[in-house]
């Protein structure tokens, strides 16, 4: 029996790798410094790995961006638009441009597309495809990883995304081909890096397919038989893992159990029920080996060892102890790096901590595991199983969890608290009545720039070195001035900057009850930026009032709207970590009565138009169609909870970003939100199709253009795409806005983008 790991967190410890690329990015580090950080953080991982007992250690797991763009690098796929700037700068300037645009000099160029990585909240830069699309080995970071690791002892496995899901993570950029067309073009490629690899005495590598947890075609399954039987061919004395999670391998199973490959993974913790299916299988051949994902890669809960032993035993009896490999469920990439940092006792108490695992604990979790199944190590008297087995069943009885009254409010919820005064139309006359918007509203999606002048002042607030009333009159003065700043340059629909706010999820979390915190936390969301998830440990409910003081100072500062700004119920669901003893759609409906009667109170407070950002809809389906109808019901059902305490004339919106909307339209047309703003610019307005096709009814502020980059966009650009918005959607229901919130901007790019995003609208009125 082997331990297995599919891939660590890099973006160190102390978010080291975040520092180093921002300090690159301004100029701040040279290229060698940034080198060195990603080295040294590459070799502190293999080493805890190698220290901790791991068989299988991952390389090229480390990305200085995204593993997506990475691979994209790797085969050579870059984009005509960036061949000029591409001569002219080194790969790793290019790689940083493809990721996140670039201007210098006189080089203007835009970044990739980014989505998210399946149902996560890791985002990934979306390779782009043409019809005669080639590919060569471009980048050689996959060996030369493997070498590095090597030189310090250690003989890794390398992963990569198999050619299967790197084809279908990608899209078409001219009609008239599918993506996995391409796949002869590509197998060449990945033969090429086998063969170096091999030449380098590689004896494990491991593909990630993760589309097999998807609704696959005859085609795209043919496509992986077609794969791994070449790559078998020729390369027959490679250990390969094919490794599958986030879902059950489904109707795939036949397929993913005929392919010619050493290990199948599998993600036991989303899917534990597969193993009796496969187990059972009489696809499976005599040689199989079975990677066991039994770790949770995805949430920080401590490990049930008595309930995962009993799950390996079954795979043992069947198939023998020395088939089987012990992993997490996925790359744990997904979760913060190490619990031994929170040591503040008041944020995180020792009840909660003790009930908890982070990345390098899951580790240990694998070997420990290991070791009991294998029988290297006896259960009975063994401290580690009974420490496990205690916070296991004390966590089953823990008073802090449970409240009566939020249990007993959800069992009361009946149809009307999910319903508005009257529909859509009626509403609208009223709103436009106390409204009084030109046509082209704009607007802003909520976030100004959290400088770190802000950041700092937040930072002395908590350690005590300012007082509350001195944090509150500094955010006071920088409200003031973004207020300002937008009644100057003529937006329609203000609002007050966030700049109280740490997160948009954390900042809810710490005013509920049933949430708590890491100190350090963080988990990778897109290239440098990180989050800190709450944890959901327990039953939610609102003691007060979370941002009514904010949105009523904002308002008493103009005569314009200011919108109000709340964090909808799914996305803080989503973007936490949420309790595993009880079913997500229960603690998403807790917080829904609490952003409710926020709602409720901001109407009370005389705000006229609130935001429900609900950025995580999408994200949160699950990756097969059979269970979207069950998600979508208590999804759509929340935000409508949350939404519906009020009367006709307050304006509800929402705000979602980085989703495709084809196959939810309907859905999301039951929200039933008077306004929704979507990302949309870096599709060049495709994401609006759906809605036009859709004929979807409400308002929509389409995004004119892209916050993810410091790119100034100009007013012509920008009416050129509302132009476009406007070919396909009436324009009295269009808004005009930015992609997504500003707070990762500097002021000086905001300011000039929003001053042409209102020369833009002007131009729109003066044409209709
Ligand atoms: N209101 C939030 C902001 O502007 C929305 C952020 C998001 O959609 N991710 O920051
Ligand atoms: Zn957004």
């Amino acid at each position: 029996m082997l331990t297995n790991n599919l891939g660590y967190p890099r973006i160190g410890n102390n978010r080291e790798l975040k520092k180093a690329c921002e300090n690159y990015w301004s100029g701040k580090i040279t290229s060698d410094a940034l080198i060195a950080v990603g080295k040294s953080l590459r070799k502190q991982n293999w080493l805890l790995q190698s220290e901790a007992g791991i068989d299988l250690i991952p390389s090229n797991d480390f990305s200085f961006y995204d593993q997506v763009l990475d691979l994209s690098l790797t085969l050579g796929v870059i984009p005509a638009h960036y061949s000029e700037f591409e001569q002219r700068n080194t790969e790793l300037d290019l790689y940083f441009a493809m990721a996140r645009g670039a201007q210098k000099d006189d080089q203007d160029v835009k970044a990739m597309e980014m989505t998210k990585w399946f149902d996560t909240n890791y985002h990934y830069i979306v390779p782009e495809f043409t019809k005669d699309q080639e590919f060569k080995l471009y980048s050689e970071k996959i060996i030369s990883e493997f070498i590095e690791a090597k030189e310090l002892g250690i003989t890794t496995k390398p992963v990569l995304i198999g050619p299967v899901s790197y084809l279908l993570l990608g899209k078409e950029k001219e009609k008239g081909f599918h993506r996995i067309d391409l796949l002869d073009k590509l197998l060449p490629v990945y033969f090429e890096i086998l063969k170096k690899l091999e030449d380098e005495n590689v004896e494990w590598i491991q593909f990630d397919e993760p589309f097999l947890a998807l609704n696959l075609t005859n085609i795209e399954r043919a496509a992986l038989i077609h794969t791994y039987k070449e790559i078998n061919n020729r390369f027959p004395n490679i250990k390969i893992i094919l490794a599958n999670y986030f879902d059950c391998f489904g109707d795939n199973l036949e397929t993913a159990l005929s392919l010619p490959v050493h290990t199948l993974h599998l993600d036991l913790v989303r899917c534990p029920l597969q193993l009796d299916d496969i187990l059972k299988s009489t696809f499976i051949s005599s040689n199989t080996f079975l990677s066991l994902g039994v770790v949770d890669g995805r949430n920080i809960w401590k490990n049930d060892f008595q309930k995962t032993l009993s799950l390996i035993k079954k795979a043992s009896n069947l198939l023998g102890k020395e088939r089987l490999l012990i992993a997490p469920s996925c790359s744990l990439i997904h979760c913060p790096c190490d619990l031994d940092l929170e040591t503040n006792e008041t944020s995180l108490t020792p009840e909660i901590k003790q009930w908890l695992a982070f990345a390098k604990q899951k580790i240990n979790e694998v070997v420990l595991l290991k070791k009991f199944a294998s029988g290297e190590l006896e259960t009975t008297n063994n401290t580690h199983y009974n420490e496990n087995n205690k916070a296991n069943q004390n966590r089953k009885t823990a008073t802090i969890i449970h409240n009566e009254a939020v249990k007993n409010r959800v069992g009361k919820i009946n149809e009307k608290d999910s319903q508005r005064e009257n529909p859509f139309s009626i509403r609208r006359q009223k709103q436009i009545e106390v409204l009084n918007l030109p046509l082209f509203p704009t607007t802003t999606i909520g976030s100004f720039p959290q400088t770190t002048e802000v950041r700092s002042w937040r930072a002395k607030f908590k350690k005590g070195e300012i007082t509350a009333q001195e944090y509150d009159n500094l955010i006071k003065i920088e409200t003031e001035e973004t207020i300002r700043f937008q009644e100057e340059s003529g937006i329609d629909v203000l609002v007050h900057g966030e700049f109280e706010r740490n997160d948009m999820v954390e900042y809810f979390g710490e005013q509920l009850d049933g949430f708590t915190f890491t100190k350090n936390g963080w988990v990778q969301s897109y290239g440098s930026r990180c989050v800190k998830p709450p944890v959901i440990y327990g039953d939610v409910s609102r003691a007060n009032p979370m941002t009514v003081k904010w949105a009523k100072f904002a308002q008493s500062l103009t005569p314009k709207w200011v919108k109000g700004m709340l964090t909808g119920p799914v996305t803080i669901l989503q973007w936490s970590f949420v309790r595993n003893d009880q079913p997500r759609s229960t603690t998403c409906t807790q917080i829904a009565l609490a952003i409710r009667d926020e709602v409720v109170d901001l109407e009370k407070a005389g705000i006229k138009i609130i935001q429900i950002d609900e950025p995580a809809i999408r994200e949160g389906l699950p990756l097969r169609k059979e269970d979207w109808a069950t998600y979508l019901d208590w999804a759509i059902k929340a935000f409508r909870i949350s939404a519906s305490g009020i009367k006709d004339n307050t304006q509800i919106h929402t705000h979602m970003c980085y989703s495709e909307f084809n196959d939810i339209i309907q859905n999301i047309a039951d929200m039933d939100a008077d306004v929704i703003t979507i990302e949309c610019s870096r599709s060049q307005m495709e994401l609006l199709d759906a809605f036009s096709n859709f004929k979807y009814p409400n308002e929509i502020g389409p995004g004119v253009y892209d916050i993810h980059s410091p790119r100034v966009p100009s007013s012509k650009e920008m009416s050129h795409l509302l132009e476009k918005a406007a070919a396909v959607i009436p324009a009295d229901q269009l808004w005009v806005n930015p992609d997504c919130g500003l707070k990762t901007r500097h002021w000086d790019e905001t300011k000039k983008a929003l001053i042409e995003m209102v020369a833009a609208a002007k131009e729109m009125r003066l044409l209709i």
